[in-house]
This record gives C-alpha cells, sequence and structure tokens, in this order.
C-alpha cells in the first residue's frame, strides 16, 4: 500500500440545490478527496491552508478518518477560502455564486517531512502555482501524480497550469472542461489533445453519465449508478477523484487494467456523496456499503452476447 498526499482546497462551501440551502459547511476539493480516498485504509495526508476562522473540529473530523492534516497551515488572521453554488433543477449543472480566495490568494505551501517520499500525489483543485510548488518540493518523483482542476483556474492562470499539465501522470477533468481546454467538442479528439499537453492518461467525467479513461488509442467507459434521490452534487467530481487515486494506492498498481478499475472505485464513492448535504454521507459510509454497491455496478455493465 503507497503513501498519498493530497493537495487541494479545504474549505467553507454555501450550497443551494432544489431540496434545500446550507450556510458555511465543510467543503474544499482536499476535504473530499481525502475522505474519499480514506475508504481504502490508504497512509493519506493534505497540504492545505486555512483562516483562524476555521473550526478545529473540521479537521478533526478528517483525523477521525485517519488523515493526516500536518500539513494543513493556519493562518490565525486570515480567512478560510469560501465557495457559494446554486444548482439548477436537473442538478447536472450549477452557477458558482462565490469564489473568495482569502488565505489561498497568497499561500506558499510546505510538505510535511513525512511525506517527502510519498509515492502518490493527487493534485486535487487549488491554484496551479500551489500544485507545482508541491511538485518541485519531492525529492524523488511520485510513482504516480494525479491531478483534478475546474474553469476558474483555465480563466485565470492558464500559463501556470499548463506548466503543471506537462508534469503529471493522469488529469481528471469534467466534459465541459475538457473541451475549454482542448477547444475540440467531440470528447475522443478533447482526449486527444490534452494527452499532447502532457498526461498518459486522461480521465473526462461526465457527471451522471459516467466517466470515460483514455489511454492512447484505448477508451474504457464507467456508468454513474442510476440513483433513486441525489440531493447535493458538491464534492462528487473530487470523491470520484478520491475514489480513483485512492484504489490505485491501495493496489499498488499503475497498470491500465487497474486504471479500468480505479475509475469504477472513483464512481462507486461518487454515487455515495450525493446522496447527502455536504461530506456527510462520505462521513458515516462503511466499507461494506461500498463492496456491496461495487457489485450492483458489476450487474449494471456486465452482459453476454453471442457474436453469431
Ligand atoms: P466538485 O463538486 O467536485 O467540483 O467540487 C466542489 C468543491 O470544490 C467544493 O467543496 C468547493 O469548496 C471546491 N471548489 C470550488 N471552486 C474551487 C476552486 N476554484 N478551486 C478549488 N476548489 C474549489
Amino acid at each position: 500500500m503507497g503513501k498519498l498526499l493530497i493537495v487541494g482546497t479545504v474549505a467553507f462551501d454555501a450550497i443551494e440545490t432544489p431540496f434545500g440551502k446550507t450556510d458555511k459547511i465543510l467543503g474544499g476539493a482536499a476535504t473530499y478527496i481525502s475522505l474519499s480516498a480514506s475508504q481504502f485504509g490508504v497512509h493519506s495526508g493534505i497540504v492545505s491552508v486555512v483562516g483562524g476562522d476555521f473550526p478545529t473540529t473540521y479537521l478533526e473530523r478528517l483525523n477521525a478518518r485517519g488523515i493526516n492534516t500536518d500539513g494543513v497551515e493556519i493562518i490565525e488572521d486570515g480567512k478560510t477560502f469560501f465557495w457559494s453554488g446554486k444548482y439548477h433543477n436537473d442538478l447536472n449543472s450549477r452557477d458558482t455564486l462565490i469564489t473568495d480566495l482569502n488565505v489561498l490568494a497568497d499561500f506558499n505551501p510546505i510538505v510535511p517531512e513525512s511525506f517527502l517520499n510519498t509515492e502518490f500525489l493527487m493534485l486535487g483543485n487549488l491554484h496551479p502555482a500551489v500544485q507545482m510548488g508541491v511538485i518541485k518540493q519531492i525529492p524523488k518523483r511520485p510513482k504516480l501524480i494525479v491531478l483534478d482542476t475546474m474553469n476558474f483556474w483555465m480563466d485565470n492562470t492558464l500559463d501556470e497550469l499548463m506548466e503543471v499539465i506537462a508534469k503529471i501522470d493522469v488529469i481528471t477533468i469534467n466534459d465541459e472542461e475538457a473541451r475549454q481546454l482542448s477547444g475540440e467538442y467531440s470528447l475522443v479528439k478533447a482526449a486527444r489533445k490534452i494527452h499532447k499537453m502532457g498526461p498518459e492518461y486522461v480521465v473526462i467525467k461526465k457527471g451522471e453519465n459516467g466517466a470515460l479513461l483514455f489511454y492512447n488509442d484505448e477508451v474504457f467507459f464507467a456508468p454513474a449508478l442510476p440513483l433513486e434521490e441525489v440531493f447535493d452534487p458538491t464534492g462528487a467530481g473530487d470523491t470520484f477523484a478520491g475514489g480513483f487515486i485512492g484504489y490505485i494506492a491501495k493496489t499498488n498498481d499503475i497498470s491500465f487494467n487497474n486504471m479500468k478499475r480505479a475509475v469504477i472505485s472513483g464512481s462507486n464513492l461518487a454515487s455515495f456523496c450525493v446522496e447527502k448535504f455536504g461530506t456527510e454521507r462520505m462521513e458515516d459510509l462503511t466499507y461494506d456499503e461500498i463492496r456491496e454497491r461495487l457489485l450492483q455496478f458489476k450487474l449494471l455493465t456486465q452482459f453476454e452476447i453471442e457474436l453469431g
């Protein structure tokens, strides 16, 4: 089992869906990724930053799942990154209402000594300069570097983002972001172009329509589980990424065949995340529930056909 370092926002989120509205609750890309990866019992740690307004109990909730937060800097006189979003009725699309970078605006990440030898590096969604800062601090290149990003950073910091993309092995982005990054409408063409930017593997997330894994000329599809009830899709993409890297770190296998299992694992974890508001479902999830649902994924995709 490999060690896993996760970089990303630890945040306050305020969410509005057709089913309700929250005040500032625990959120952030690194939060969702780490909660998801923690299901695999890997030794994981977060590098991030919060302000003095961030309740210590929130960090304790992550510690309770075995997540090391020594690399989460607390700027006592600063304010925590804040994101607010409102979902449309289809729950597949949302408007970002507020992105307040606050302490993230001039964050200098420091990788804790105990994670300098990390084998797996998950660069979650945050400023690409921070992602690059972490890559540069790790003396021996990790076995696998996975990057997740979003349109906000493409709009505001594209050059820095491109430098990071050139250094990674796997990129996970959603379909709209893949189109924006590549300038191609076809996701097959988009993946090919993104592949040329650096990553050998391109994962394109399509929300309730599953995810595609591209590797050279091969493509693998992981469906999303059709769910009876979806309350809040926030964090589903990060949870997917956490399920992907968590599975790979646990199995210590970076072959294409294992990545296929990893995208199924990501889809599986994401299907839980959306069942309750914020991180709630991810915090009470058990491994037995995950295993049980994996069987549903198998049944959903298996079929026999005569090739006559
Ligand atoms: P997802 O629904 O997977 O796209 O992720 C939602 C999470 O991403 C929320 O918890 C937010 O705090 C976080 N987030 C939103 N915008 C950004 C951003 N520009 N950079 C980093 N994290 C963000």
